[in-house]
């Protein structure tokens, strides 16, 4: 049998990877540290007993949106949720950007963004941070008015950088954009973890989508649903080009019943966020370069050592952080989720004798 190569233009594609290792402390994947609450995982079993599982789902997730449309103040026709805002991204980059068009990032930013264009078809343009990471507007702007990208995206808080990117950045940005005719995304992955929300600029006439996911602060990686929320014309046209029935009816209920939790949730970030605050403290006692994070994982660099001998002295302590350091623009960097504090205390412990 002969290898039956692929589209030409995907061939250089590497594809995503993020270590599966088998450890006892797991911080490299940016997950909650623990579970929906148990109040969830009753409501969740008491309607799960009760689906009608010969029929298909509800194709519209009628009830879901209407609760992630509450939550957020905006009309169900607004929201879009499918497996993941990784696959939220793709129907919209199906939709917006694909061949003969380009799309826009600042890296280093979430890998996503790009590889997911590049496997639409779409061309990306890669533009530049500072060397701290931060993002000039002017620069942007620039960008933009000379590339003529279809969606231009933000990621704030920025992953794998932790910087919550400044709304006047935002607006500056998104201005620049709507003169393009194009739509700007900002991925709010992180958004709870940080103190303001783009949610804030959406209107109906303002090309701007923002989207979100139930895989961090909802405790809820391993159910693969998230969403994005925009002006009705862009959800209309996401909703053509989606699968029919792409989203269960097991997840649609896992997703509802989660929203119930708010409170619960909000004292969960509020915990990591204080956490978070220690683990930074922390890295810079131990001499670290430490990068400022609003999301609940902190990136930092180690001066004066190899980078990946400390991420495998961490592992060898049953640790197990992101290594960036071989990624572009990244290098000696590490990525540490925020975890338990006993966790977060092992882990700086173990960092701790790593680099003594
Ligand atoms: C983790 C993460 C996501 C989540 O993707 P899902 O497909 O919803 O799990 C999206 N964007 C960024 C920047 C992330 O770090």
């Amino acid at each position: 049998m002969s290898v039956v190569p692929p589209r030409d233009d995907l061939r250089a594609l590497e594809g995503y990877h993020s270590a599966q290792v088998d450890v006892r402390i797991r911080l490299n994947t940016n997950e909650s540290p623990v579970p929906p609450p148990a109040a969830w995982r009753d409501a969740y079993a008491a309607e799960m007993s009760r689906v009608e599982w010969h029929r298909y789902p509800d194709r519209a997730a009628t009830a879901l949106r209407e609760a992630i449309a509450e939550q957020h103040g905006v009309a169900p026709e607004q929201v879009f949720a499918a497996n993941g805002s990784n696959e939220v991204l793709q129907t919209l980059l199906l939709t917006y950007a694909g061949f003969g068009r380009s799309v826009l990032t600042f890296e280093p930013t979430y890998q996503m963004h790009a590889q997911i264009a590049r496997v639409t078809g779409a061309d990306v343009v890669e533009g530049e941070r500072g060397p701290d990471f931060t993002l000039d507007p002017v620069d942007a702007v620039a960008l933009i008015e000379s590339t003529g990208p279809a969606v231009t995206f933000l990621c704030s808080p920025n992953n794998p950088t932790g910087l919550v990117e400044p709304p006047a950045t935002v607006t500056t940005v998104l201005a620049a954009t709507e003169t393009a005719n194009s739509l700007l995304v900002v991925d709010e992955a992180y958004a709870q973890f940080a103190g303001w929300t783009a949610l804030d600029l959406l209107a109906e006439d303002r090309p701007l989508a923002v989207s979100r996911t139930f895989s961090k602060t909802w405790s809820m990686a391993g159910a693969r649903l998230g969403y994005i929320v925009g002006p009705t014309w862009m959800v209309a046209e996401l909703e053509k080009v989606t699968l029919p029935y792409h989203l269960d009816t097991a997840k649609q209920i896992a997703g509802r019943l989660a929203l119930r939790f708010t409170g619960d949730m909000d004292a969960r970030v509020q915990q990591i966020v204080a956490e978070r605050e220690r683990v930074s403290a922390g890295l810079g006692g131990l001499g670290l370069e430490v990068f400022p994070s609003g999301a609940n994982f902190v990136l930092f660099r180690v001066v004066d050592r190899d980078a990946r001998e400390v991420w495998q002295g961490l592992v060898d302590r049953s640790v197990l952080v992101r290594d960036c350091s071989g990624w572009p623009r990244l290098a000696g960097c590490l990525r540490v989720t925020i975890g338990t504090e006993a966790e977060n205390t092992e882990f700086l412990d173990a960092l701790g004798e790593v680099l003594s």
